[in-house]
């Protein structure tokens, strides 16, 4: 993998490629010892994450060395174990990842979350695919706020909570770049918020720290790559989107993804208001 080939940001250590997937971007980082993924994209993404390797970096998926991923939305985690049962690549998420579709709400809440990426893919004019896997991942390795990731230690794990309970973004200090899945979607060239927000007052806070890293490159799941000198500013506007008023799609996208057992268990617990 010495050549460059087909990176779209290169650095001292290594190359940042932008794998054009079915409803997302999917980031591979590659480095000399190996690939990096950063979310697998849905089930249907595997083909395209395996022709990127071969055709593109001209080297099997075996050397995907890990995936990561962000929150357990279908185009984020729908690859992961079928990419792991493939290849044997370990899969490394938040220690509580798998309890974003537990039980009977949670089943409800995959189908539905199935169904919407769906729309989406019909909205953007894809094909219908099949995008259904399994709900459960399993992780390898869990994930915790500040502990850095196996294999590629430079990288630094945030919980980020809001869009659901358990998203995760990955700051590379030295480099000063950070993914952040979801959390600015870009919607007909504007930023806009990740939908749902299950958790205004957990976004917040994971906005002003997002606001403190001083990043200058953001790279995110849907929309292009940002380069900033002021990121303390865009996610400070992020966060003053949180007060406008929900749309009715908003609304109806809403009351489609109250059905994770995480939720529940978020706002019975009294100290815990958002
Ligand atoms: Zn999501």
């Amino acid at each position: 993998m010495k050549e460059k080939c087909g990176a779209d940001q290169e650095t001292s250590s290594f190359r940042i490629h932008e794998i054009d997937a079915y409803i997302s971007t999917i980031l591979l980082i590659e480095y000399e010892k190996g690939l990096l993924l950063f979310d697998s994209g849905c089930i249907n993404d595997v083909r395209r994450i395996e022709d990127y390797c071969r055709r593109t970096l001209k080297c099997s998926p075996e050397a995907i060395k890990l995936i990561v991923v962000s929150h357990m939305h279908p185009d984020h985690a729908g690859g992961a174990a079928e990419l792991r049962r493939k290849y044997g690549i370990p899969i490394a998420a938040h220690t509580e990842a798998d309890r974003w579709y537990a039980g009977p709400g949670g089943a409800l809440q995959h189908k539905l979350d199935c169904y919407m990426a769906s729309t989406v893919a019909y909205r953007n004019r894809r094909r219908l695919e099949r995008i259904l896997f399994h709900r459960y991942i399993y992780p390898d390795y869990l994930l915790e706020e500040g502990r850095v990731l196996p294999f590629f230690p430079d990288w630094m794990v945030l919980n980020v909570p809001g869009h659901t309970l358990h998203d995760l973004a990955f700051f590379h200090p030295e480099e000063r770049i950070v993914y952040i899945a979801d959390l600015i979607c870009d919607v007909k060239s504007k930023n806009q918020l990740p939908l749902p927000i299950l958790f205004p007052g957990q976004m917040r806070s994971s906005y002003d720290k997002l606001a403190s890293l001083e990043a200058h490159t953001i790279l995110r799941s849907h929309g292009k790559t940002i380069h900033t000198n002021d990121s303390e500013q865009l996610f400070t506007s992020m966060k003053a989107l949180l007060d406008h008023p929900a749309t009715s799609f908003v609304k109806r996208v809403h009351r489609m993804s109250i059905y994770s057992p995480e939720i529940c268990r978020y706002y019975r617990s009294s100290s815990n208001k958002g």
